[in-house]
């Protein structure tokens, strides 16, 4: 590995490294019978793996620069100029007039959940990261899952509009995978009953709905900065409001509820942005534009490329909208791909194209301790969930990658049932 000192251990061989100069697809590895699959038995397509959810890069040198600034600058934490900077410009793609940065964003729920002073039922979709859920559940709320539009995965704003009762405190919805959920019909809603819609914006900084960001609907949303979202500083939070009274408490809140007058009985406790994360989210913002452009390259070569493949359905996206295309999920239809979801999974796992189900994939509703304590059925969360694959893309995933990848889909499907035939072995892994 270039710039490795001598003397310290060398990371684990090729696991997340392309080689220097990027990957490049290999000559061989052809897939002209199905024995020349790599589940099958023949040579994996991809001698570096293909990945999916890997940090996109940020650059170094400015990075390191604003690290330098903040250790000169000998303020670490507590709303310091890095954090404020990052706020400010959060603000600004949000469309909003405040935001508060935490330290990820499970973390700024809770704070949105109790600067609202919650208790009770939270109504949710159950097709989501558990983090929606169990950020609920930790403070002893009640997480009530509705399905999903069959159409969209996303939540049914009828189903979370009959789902309400006089336990629920608020609303929550989700714009998963990037996608906006109908967040004008949520807001209907809750504003009908005299409830709080928050929504969850994890996937979706720098996406649209009616042409206006995300960021700006309903009492606040709150977005991730993890690693392996569009912008991560490592690990990260940000809660985005109009509300400057609701931004003044989860502020405080997250600073151990100083300031407070009227501090619900929990009290606060401690959700603070560090600088150095602020550095890495500032300087991963200034990528973002690049990143959503590469990402918009990949998403058209796979869509160009499964174009047309029976069974297989790239998740639509609404052109007249923005989006990140962070994630590159598909519908794999089991009748008519003759394959199903589950054998494509293994068979491209087996090829190194490190493909997993998506975000949301078992849905919080099969999850403990939902599944125990509150079982529900919600057969379109199920039956999606069953169906959806999440495709490599960032960095690792160079357009000729993509293409190879789609290749063998292609191959997959047109022998599926034969390939259903030879690979019957009941798949227990899962993620
Ligand atoms: C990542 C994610 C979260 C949690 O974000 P953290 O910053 O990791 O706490 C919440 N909701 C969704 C939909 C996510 O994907």
């Amino acid at each position: 590995m270039p710039g490795q000192s001598a003397g310290r251990p060398a990371p684990p061989a090729g696991r997340h490294l392309p080689p220097p100069g990027g990957f490049t697809p290999p000559r061989g590895g052809v897939k002209r019978t199905p024995g020349d699959l790599a589940l099958l038995g023949g040579p994996p397509a991809f001698p570096h793996p293909l990945t999916v959810g890997r940090p996109n890069p940020v650059d170094r040198t400015r990075l390191f620069q604003r690290l330098t600034w903040a250790l000169d600058n000998q303020w670490h934490s507590n709303g310091g100029p890095l954090s404020l900077e990052f706020e400010a410009r959060v603000a600004d793609l949000a469309g909003t007039r405040h935001a508060v940065a935490t330290c990820n964003a499970t973390s700024a729920l809770q704070l949105l959940f109790r600067a609202l002073d919650l208790s009770g039922e939270i109504i949710m979709p159950s097709l989501t990261f558990a983090a929606t859920a169990h950020a609920a559940q930790w403070l002893g709320l009640t997480p009530v899952f509705v399905d999903t539009d069959p159409r969209t995965g996303l939540i049914d704003p009828r189903l979370a509009r009959a789902a309400i009762t006089p336990d629920t405190a608020a609303v929550v919805g989700v714009h998963l995978w990037g996608r906006p959920c109908d967040a004008r019909a949520l807001e209907k809603t809750a504003a009908d009953h005299g409830l709080p819609l928050l929504l969850d914006a994890a996937h979706a900084l720098g996406c649209t709905l009616d042409g206006t960001p995300v960021g700006g609907f309903g009492a606040a949303e709150v977005f991730s900065f993890h690693a392996t979202k569009i912008v991560g500083a490592f690990e990260g939070g940000a809660v985005v409001t109009d509300d400057e009274d609701l931004a003044r408490r989860v502020r405080a809140l997250a600073n151990f509820g100083k300031g407070l007058e009227h501090v619900s009985a929990a009290g606060g406790t401690n959700a603070k942005m560090s600088e150095a994360a602020a550095a890495m989210g500032l300087t991963s913002l200034d990528a973002l534009p690049r990143h959503i452009a590469d990402n918009h390259d990949r998403h058209r070569v796979y869509r160009e490329e499964l174009d047309g493949v029976p069974g297989i359905t790239l998740l639509p996206f609404d052109p007249a909208e923005r989006h990140n295309h962070q994630y590159v999920v598909i519908d794999i239809d089991p009748e008519r791909t003759g394959i199903g979801r589950d054998l494509l999974l293994d068979l491209l796992r087996a090829e190194n194209a490190l493909v997993l189900p998506p975000i949301g994939a078992p849905p919080c509703h099969l999850l403990e301790p939902y599944r125990s304590t509150r079982p529900v059925s919600l057969p379109h969360t199920e039956a999606l969930t069953a169906r959806v694959l999440s495709l490599p893309t960032g960095p690792t995933a160079a357009p000729e990658g993509i293409r190879r990848l789609c290749e063998i889909v292609r191959f997959a499907v047109a022998h599926g049932a034969e390939l259903t035939r030879r690979c019957r072995t009941p798949r227990t892994e899962s993620r």
